[in-house]
C-alpha cells in the first residue's frame, strides 16, 4: 500500500495535531507507512507541546487525491474534514464525537468513545497493541488530553482521560499540573490575533436544523482583555457570515480559571440561542457559568432547540 494520511480536523487544535502524530507513530511500529498531516496552522498550543516534546508539525495538505488512503482522528464530519474526502480510500476513524453523517464504500474500522480526547483512545491503542510509547509521543498524547480537557476541568473529561494523563505524564517525565498549566497558558495568549482570527479561532461548521453556523472557542485566562474588543469582534464575526455563507457565527470565550463561557454570536435566528440556553439573547452576548465544553454544552442544546423551532 501506499503511503497513508493520518489526519485530524480543520482548523486542528492540539488533539488533531498531537493524534495524527501519535495514531501515525503506532501506525508506523506496525510496519504501515503512515504519515500525519494537518489541514491548517498550528496553534500556539500545539506549537508549545511540539517544541516542549521537539516533535516536527505534521505536514501540511490542502486536500487529497482520489484513491488516497486517509485515516480520520479527532473527527468524523465531512465539512470538518479533508477537501477531497468523498473520493479518496478511507480506512479508519479514531475519535471521540458525534456520528456526522459520512458514508463510505467500503467497510472501515471505527474507534468511537465517548471519552475526553481523541489522544486518551490511542493511549489505550498502544497499551492493548502492546507498542511501546517512545516518551516524545507520551509528551504529545499528554498535552492533547490536557488541551481537549482543559486540565481535567471540561464536563467531557472522564476518569479514563485522567488515568491515562497521569500515566503518559511518567512516561513524558513531566510534572502533569505544571506541564498543563504552562501548555494551557501559551495557548491562551491572544498575542497579535486580529479580531477576524479570533472569530475563526478553533471554529468548527454546524448545521442546526436548516441553519449554517459555525462555532469558535477562544480559551483565555481573563476574558476582560478579549471582551473589551467585542464591538471588533462582532463585526469580523459579521463579515464571516457574509464571505461564507454561515446563517450564524458565534464564539465561545472560555474562562479557564473561571471555568465559564462568554458566547458571542451575530446572524440570525437569535431565537435558537435564547431556546438553547434559556437566556435572554436579544444583545450579541450570553454568559454561561460552568459552560467550557462546545461538544457537550453548546452543540446538542443548539440541536435541540433547531429541531423544536
Ligand atoms: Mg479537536
Ligand atoms: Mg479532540
Ligand atoms: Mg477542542
Amino acid at each position: 500500500m501506499s503511503k497513508v494520511f493520518i489526519t485530524g480536523h480543520k482548523n486542528p487544535d492540539t488533539d488533531s495535531i498531537c493524534s495524527a502524530l501519535s495514531y501515525a507513530a503506532l501506525k508506523q511500529a506496525q510496519g504501515v507507512e503512515a504519515v500525519a498531516v494537518r489541514l491548517g496552522e498550528v496553534g500556539k498550543e500545539a506549537q508549545y507541546a511540539l517544541d516542549y516534546f521537539q516533535v516536527e508539525a505534521p505536514e501540511l495538505i490542502a486536500s487529497v487525491e482520489e484513491k488516497q488512503a486517509v485515516m480520520l482522528v479527532d473527527h468524523n464530519e465531512p465539512a470538518q474534514s479533508v477537501d477531497g474526502l468523498d473520493k479518496a480510500e478511507l480506512l479508519e476513524i479514531v475519535d471521540h464525537h458525534r456520528l456526522g453523517g459520512l458514508n463510505t464504500a467500503n467497510p472501515i474500522f471505527v474507534h468511537i468513545e465517548p471519552v475526553g480526547c481523541t489522544a486518551t483512545i490511542i493511549t489505550k491503542m498502544f497499551d492493548c497493541q502492546k507498542v511501546e510509547l517512545p516518551k516524545k509521543i507520551a509528551g504529545l498524547l499528554l498535552s492533547a488530553i490536557v488541551s481537549d480537557t482543559v486540565l481535567f476541568k471540561s464536563p467531557t473529561c472522564t476518569e479514563q482521560d485522567k488515568a491515562a494523563a497521569e500515566k503518559l505524564a511518567v512516561i513524558a517525565g513531566v510534572n502533569l499540573k505544571e506541564y498543563g498549566m504552562a501548555m494551557l497558558k501559551a495557548g491562551a495568549d491572544l498575542g497579535d490575533l486580529t479580531p477576524a482570527q479570533i472569530a475563526k479561532t478553533d471554529s468548527k461548521p454546524f448545521s442546526f436544523g436548516k441553519y449554517k453556523a459555525i462555532v469558535a472557542q477562544i480559551s483565555v485566562m481573563d476574558t476582560a482583555d478579549i471582551l473589551a474588543k467585542k464591538a471588533e469582534l462582532v463585526a469580523a464575526m459579521q463579515e464571516l457570515c457574509q464571505n461564507e455563507g454561515y446563517d450564524m457565527s458565534l464564539l465561545m470565550v472560555t474562562d479557564i480559571m473561571e471555568e465559564s463561557t462568554e458566547l458571542v454570536f451575530v446572524g440570525e435566528p437569535k431565537q435558537l440561542i435564547a431556546d438553547a440556553f434559556g437566556k435572554d439573547a436579544s444583545g450579541d452576548s450570553i454568559y454561561l457559568p460552568g459552560v467550557m465544553s462546545r461538544k457537550k454544552q453548546i452543540v446538542p442544546q443548539l440541536t435541540e432547540a433547531a429541531a423544536k423551532l
